[in-house]
């Protein structure tokens, strides 16, 4: 897949800044791994603070013909880009695959959903209106104008790489604003092929830069700049805290797309196979890496058996594994680091009473690679050159004389150790390792679709965002306590409902404190629809016509003398 996708032309590696693909200068690369088997899929500039200040400089540049184009003209160049994000979906999809690990399917899915921002976009350049406002005074006439901020920062994350970037460079372009984007470093290929395929499209030089690498020099540059007008953000709640209070030293603007902490509730009166339906949705697309997937399961006690029931079966039949093969419905997570968290909070809520109903632990997929192993310096005492291996493990000892030789290969009483599997002969004393010398990392971040029940919401699993394929599930009783149970945390971005009763799905609707609602429905992100939260889950929406308002300034024209 590497080698096909190198020779597609949209296998970059180099930052753009000013229409120029780009190295560090100080040629620093980072590692971009494929997280389904920890293989280095590509290096890329790893870029600071200097690479930065000329990226801004560049949108700032730009900005000054972008924003003059008609809306006709950026319109038409958004068009471009779109049709050239389809054309490419097969290439793209298969890049997020390959840096991001989602299902083949689910990474075309992201390309058409984020490339729908584009058109979208694309279609409102053209519906930025003013207004004339009844003057006060009978010889003044009040007008209101729109205007671009100016240069944009937008700071991405990795669990949508294509779609987290189309989202804020739709609205940012279609109002003529200029972009300097800081992609992920954990999948900053498809934001690269996607900035290929802009200068395609006649996006011209300096309007859309990409830098990546050290992430808080980036971040530090874009908010002390005065010249960036915006920041635009899309990750942790803990970072987007630093940022918006960064931001104030130059008084930005800022739009943040922070973490979440989803209630999914089932009411007894619900269509169970609707529920059912929908809350696995919603749990487990992108193998519960998404800042809308529940975080939390609320089930009512009539329903409760039955579903809990239907959800495990379902549950128990999704296919694990590399997101290249077929079938698969889930993929790895994104690192290690993700899959001890996950696991972290699975095995805190255990020890604090939680039952585990479906999986709980690491999935066994790629438990049995070890890493190819040399290992020097040993001595033929030690336990590895004693027993027999059965591994792909070299020991050497090294010797000076043919007697010495013959001595050493000749001392060993038997082989009758067979330690199949297990690897505990690598104790190393004295000896040192050349190349390998632990479990291989294929596989390893793959975690078992896991439930578990008897989950109370003071637990860590139910306050904190999960970001794993693990549904907690908490039992209710009445509506005014799934109301409670749902409202009561910081986050307050996506929330969903399943009833039949029509009254009750207003009454729970207007009740939640959430930016997002889905009634009966568990998959809800559109171009047309405002995404966004309340609460700590950030500031500002981003899609559908209110999505163009962050990107503007107000301008109130008040002409006398008439
Ligand atoms: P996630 O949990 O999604 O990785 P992060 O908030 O850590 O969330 O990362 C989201 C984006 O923010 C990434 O592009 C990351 O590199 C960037 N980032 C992380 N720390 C900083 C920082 N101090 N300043 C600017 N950007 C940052």
């Amino acid at each position: 897949v590497v080698a096909r996708l190198k020779s597609s032309g949209l296998f970059q590696t180099k930052g753009l800044i000013g229409g120029k693909w780009i190295d560090a200068y100080d040629g620093k690369t980072v590692e971009v791994y494929n997280p389904a088997n920890g293989e280095v899929i590509a290096s890329v500039a790893c870029m600071g603070e200097r690479e930065t200040k000329d990226a801004i400089s560049s949108a700032y540049d730009a900005f000054s013909h972008w924003s003059k184009l008609t809306a006709a003209d950026r319109s038409s160049r958004l068009y471009k880009w779109y049709n050239l994000l389809i054309e490419q979906k097969e290439v793209l999809g298969q890049l997020i695959t390959l840096e991001q690990g989602k299902p083949l399917k689910e990474a075309i899915g992201e390309v058409v959903y984020g490339a729908s921002y584009i058109e979208y976009f694309a279609e409102e350049a053209k519906r930025v209106y003013g207004d004339i406002l009844p003057s006060p005074m009978p010889d003044r006439r009040l007008f209101v104008l729109k205007q671009p901020v100016g240069v944009v920062g937008a700071i991405t994350p990795w669990n949508f790489p294509l779609a987290m970037i189309t989202r804020k460079a739709g609205p940012a372009l279609a109002c003529g604003c200029t972009l300097v984007i800081k992609p992920s470093e954990l999948t900053p290929l498809t934001a690269l092929a996607a900035a290929e395929l802009a200068l395609q499209a006649g996006i011209p030089p300096g309007v859309l830069n990409v830098v990546m690498g050290d992430a808080p020099k980036i971040g530090k540059a874009l908010l002390e700049s005065p010249q960036v007008r915006k920041l635009t953000f899309t990750g942790s709640t803990a970072v987007g805290k630093k940022l918006m209070a960064g931001a104030a030293e130059t008084v930005k603007k800022v739009s943040l797309e922070l973490g979440g902490n989803a209630p999914c509730i089932v009411f007894d009166d619900a269509d169970l196979e609707v529920a059912l339906e929908g809350s696995l949705a919603t749990k487990l697309r992108n193998s519960g890496q998404t800042c809308i997937c529940t975080n939390r399961l609320l089930v009512q006690e009539g329903i409760y058996d039955k579903f809990i029931n239907a959800y495990s079966n379902a549950v128990q039949s999704l296919k694990v594994g590399n997101g290249f093969s077929e079938g698969v419905d889930q993929g790895p997570l994104i690192n290690e680091a993700a899959v001890q968290k996950v696991d972290s909070l699975v095995q805190d809520a255990i020890s604090q009473g939680a039952k585990v109903v479906v999986g709980g632990k690491r999935h066994n997929l790629g438990l049995t690679f070890y890493e190819p192993t040399i290992i020097s310096d040993v001595k033929n005492e030690m336990l590895i050159a004693r027993r027999e291996i059965f591994g792909p493990v070299t020991p050497v000892i090294r010797f000076k004389t043919e007697e010495e030789a013959i001595q050493i290969a000749n001392d060993t009483d038997s082989d009758q150790v067979h330690l199949y599997g297990k690897h505990g002969l690598i104790q190393i004393t004295g000896a040192k390792v050349v190349v390998g010398g632990k479990r291989h990392s294929l596989g390893l971040t793959f975690y078992e679709p896991t439930i578990i029940s008897d989950v109370k919401n003071e637990m860590l699993i139910a306050r904190q965002e999960i970001f794993g394929p693990v549904a907690p599930v908490i039992r209710f009783k009445t509506e005014e306590e799934a109301i409670q149970i749902a409202n009561d945390t910081d986050a307050g971005l996506a929330a969903y409902l399943f009833t039949n009763n029509i009254q009750r799905s207003w009454r729970v609707s207007e009740a939640l404190e959430y930016g997002i609602v889905g009634v009966n429905e568990g998959l809800h992100a559109y171009e047309v629809a405002p995404f966004g939260g309340f609460k700590q889950s950030g500031l500002g929406r981003e899609g559908s016509k209110y999505g163009l308002d962050d990107f503007l300034e107000i301008k109130c024209i008040c002409m006398g003398n008439m």
